[in-house]
C-alpha cells in the first residue's frame, strides 16, 4: 500500500522524525482555518499517490488564511496525472537552504534494505540516476542494523557542518526504526531539508508499506483509501487473491505466479492481450474461485465499453485441486447465470486443466455441459479465438 503523504509525515511523526505541523483540508474552507491556527507561511500540498506534484502546480505557499483559501481552491481543482486532488495537506512552510533526497528501499536483488542519499535533493530521483548516477550514495544496511557512525559518516562528506550531520545522522537512524518496525518496502524523503535556522526536517513523505504484514498493523486499514482501489483490487486483497488489472481483453484465472506469468506471455505470443495477472493461489478452494471470476467480470464491466471479452482458466492441479477448481466455475457459473441476473458471466469460457484430480473435475464440467483441454497451448489459442468472436 501506498501512504499519501500527510499519513507518512504522521507515521515519521511517531518515529521522532522531525516534520512541520500540518493536517489535511477537504475544502478551501478548512484550508483557511487551517492555517490560520497554523499562524505564519503555510504550504498547501496536493495528496495523491504521484510524485512531481510540485511541477504540476500541486505545491504552492501562501501567506495569510485567506490566501491559503485561493490556492487550496485552485489545488483541489487539479487532476495529476489522472489523478484528481481529493485532499489538500495544509503544512507550516520552512525555509529552505539546502535540499537532500535520502530513502531507505529494499534491493530486491541483494535481498537488503539499500540506503539512498543526494545531495540533488527536491528533483526526482529517476532523472538524477540517469543524468548524473555517481551523484546517488548508496550503502546497504546490514543485517545486524544500522548504527549511529555509519549513519554519520554517510552525512558527513555532504553536510560537513557537524550539527547538520549530528541531525540528519539521527533522522536516518529514525528512518530505519520507521522502515524496520513499518514493515515498509520504501521510505523515502525528497526533499530533506537544512532550514534557514539549521534545523534537519523531512519535507515530504513517501512510504510504501508491505501488505504481506498488514496482519501485524491494525492502523493500517483506516490509512487505506477505498478511493484508491478499485473495487476487484479491494475484493482480490480481502479474499487473498493477487490481482493486477490490465489493458487487455483476455481474462485469466491461473493458479501459481509462475504459471500466471508464463499464461500472459503465451496469450501475447498469439497475438492477444491479457486483461489482468490473477493468481488464486497454491491451495484453492471452490470460493476462491467465484471471487476471482466475480473480480475480473467487475472490474471488466467497470471499464466504459473496453473490458473482457473472455476468460481462461489455467489450472496446473498439484496442491491445488482440479476438482475443487471445477467446482467452483459450476458453482459459481449456477449463481450468475440466467437472464437478467445482474453479475451473469456474459463471456465465453475456455478452460485448461490438469494434474491432481483431474478426471474428476472433467466429469464435474461435464455434468455442468462445460469442456476443458489439457493442453495450455490449444487453451490460450482457443480463448484468443473467443475473444476475437465477441464483438466490440
Ligand atoms: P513533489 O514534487 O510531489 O515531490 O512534492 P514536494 O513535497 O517534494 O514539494 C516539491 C517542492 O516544493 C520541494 O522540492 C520544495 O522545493 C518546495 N516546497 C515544499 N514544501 C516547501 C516549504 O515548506 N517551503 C518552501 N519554501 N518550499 C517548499
Ligand atoms: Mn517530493
Amino acid at each position: 500500500m501506498n501512504l499519501h503523504e500527510y499519513q507518512g509525515r504522521e507515521l515519521f511523526a511517531r518515529f521522532g522524525i522531525p516534520v512541520l505541523p500540518g493536517q489535511v483540508a477537504g475544502t478551501p474552507e478548512e484550508a483557511r482555518d487551517i492555517a490560520a491556527s497554523l499562524d505564519g507561511t503555510v504550504v498547501i500540498k496536493a495528496q495523491v499517490l504521484i510524485g512531481g506534484r510540485g511541477k504540476a502546480g500541486g505545491v504552492k505557499l501562501a501567506h495569510t488564511p485567506d490566501e491559503a483559501f485561493e490556492k487550496a481552491r485552485d489545488i483541489l481543482n487539479l487532476t495529476i496525472k489522472g489523478l484528481p486532488v481529493r485532499r489538500v495537506l495544509v503544512a507550516r512552510a520552512a525555509e529552505i537552504a539546502r535540499e537532500l533526497y535520502l530513502a531507505i528501499v529494499l534491493d530486491r536483488a541483494k535481498k537488503l534494505p539499500l540506503i539512498m542519499l543526494s545531495a540533488e535533493g527536491g528533483v526526482e530521483i529517476e532523472q538524477v540516476a540517469r543524468d548524473t548516477p555517481e551523484k546517488i550514495i548508496r550503502r546497504h544496511v546490514p543485517l545486524e542494523g544500522l548504527r549511529a557512525y555509519q549513519a554519520r559518516a554517510l552525512f558527513q562528506p555532504l553536510l560537513k557542518d557537524g550539527r547538520h550531520v549530528a541531525q540528519a545522522a539521527d533522522l536516518l537512524m529514525k528512518l530505519w526504526n520507521v522502515y524496520r518496525d513499518g514493515d515498509c518496502s520504501l521510505a523515502e524523503i525528497n526533499p530533506l531539508v537544512v532550514t534557514s535556522e539549521g534545523r534537519v526536517i523531512a519535507l515530504d513523505a513517501k512510504v510504501i508499506v508491505d501488505d504481506s504484514a498488514e496482519f501485524r498493523h491494525r492502523e493500517w486499514e483506516s490509512w487505506r483509501d477505498p478511493s484508491d482501489e478499485t473495487p476487484g483490487a479491494r475484493k482480490a486483497r480481502e479474499r487473498g487473491l493477487s490481482y493486477v488489472k490490465l489493458d487487455g481483453d483476455i481474462g485469466c484465472v491461473v493458479n501459481g505466479a509462475g504459471l500466471a506469468m508464463a499464461t500472459m506471455d503465451l496469450i501475447k505470443h498469439y497475438g492477444g492481450e491479457p486483461a489482468n495477472f490473477l493468481d488464486i493461489g497454491g491451495s484453492s478452494n471452490p470460493e476462491k474461485v467465484t471471487a476471482a471470476l466475480e473480480i475480473i467480470t467487475s472490474d471488466a464491466r467497470a471499464e466504459d465499453g473496453q473490458g473482457v471479452r473472455a476468460i481462461l482458466f489455467n489450472i496446473f492441479g498439484g496442491i491445488t485441486r482440479c476438482d475443487d477448481v471445477a467446482r467452483g466455475i459450476v458453482a459459481s457459473l449456477a449463481a450468475t447465470s440466467g437472464p437478467g441476473v445482474p453479475g451473469a458471466l456474459q463471456v465465453p469460457l475456455v478452460i485448461r486443466l490438469t494434474g491432481t484430480n483431474e478426471a474428476a473435475a472433467r466429469k464435474i464440467l461435464a455434468d455442468a455441459g462445460l469442456a476443458a483441454t489439457t493442453s495450455m497451448d490449444e487453451g490460450v489459442r482457443a480463448v484468443i479465438a473467443k475473444a476475437q468472436e465477441v464483438p466490440v
